[in-house]
């Protein structure tokens, strides 16, 4: 599969988790999984709810990178900025997902931010198509 990285928007990131609050988070979504119809490490979604990233990664009670797929969240290296910066807050024993992956795309004093360029087609994300 081709990923395009780096791109500032992507499509939206949602969240998979278990109804019982037990097992790993997942992601779907995005550039990897548009159709939502697995997790981006291939897991299948049944099951589990999907919830907007919003609602979950910024949260306290979710913090901690144990709880999240570490598969998914190396698959997001994939997707927008704007996507990565929601989940900021997880946090690494090196660090939080922001210091240790956002931080570098958009602190001063760091080579330019290096876009893969633009798809082929211009394809206009409208309301409601994302
Ligand atoms: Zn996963």
């Amino acid at each position: 599969m081709n990923y395009v990285k780096n791109e500032l928007t992507g499509p939206r990131v949602f969240v998979a988790v278990n109804d019982n609050k037990k097992g790993k988070i997942h992601l779907t979504g995005g550039y990897a999984k548009p159709k939502m119809n697995k997790s981006m490490c291939g897991t299948k979604l049944n099951m589990k709810t999907i919830v907007d990233a919003r609602d979950i990664a910024p949260r306290e009670e979710y913090r901690h990178a144990h709880r999240w797929c570490k598969r998914c969240l190396a698959m997001l290296d994939f997707e927008g900025l704007d996507q990565k910066v929601l989940f900021s807050a997880i946090e690494f024993s090196a660090g939080t997902y922001g210091q240790l992956v956002v931080a570098h795309h958009i602190s001063r004093n760091k080579p330019k931010l290096k876009l893969t360029s633009a798809p082929d087609k211009s394809q206009w994300r409208t309301v409601g198509s994302d």
